[in-house]
């Protein structure tokens, strides 16, 4: 596994993801471990490099 830090889009504190670089696309929702709001996590990898991840707000 792969762990990323990310900063939450709510409360700005800086949180962890473990990710899987075996599964090239991958969007879930996750809590943040903080303030507990619900992220919205897009991950691209490609050859188990990490190209894309973006944590989004999905109140927004
Ligand atoms: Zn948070």
């Amino acid at each position: 596994m792969f762990e990323y830090f990310f900063q939450c889009p709510y409360c700005w504190e800086e949180i962890s993801v473990l990710l899987d670089p075996s599964v090239s696309q991958q969007a879930y929702i996750e809590d943040c471990e903080n303030c507990c709001n619900p992220i919205e996590i897009t991950v691209s990898f490609e050859g188990g490099e990490l190209i894309f991840f973006e944590a989004v707000n999905i109140e927004q």
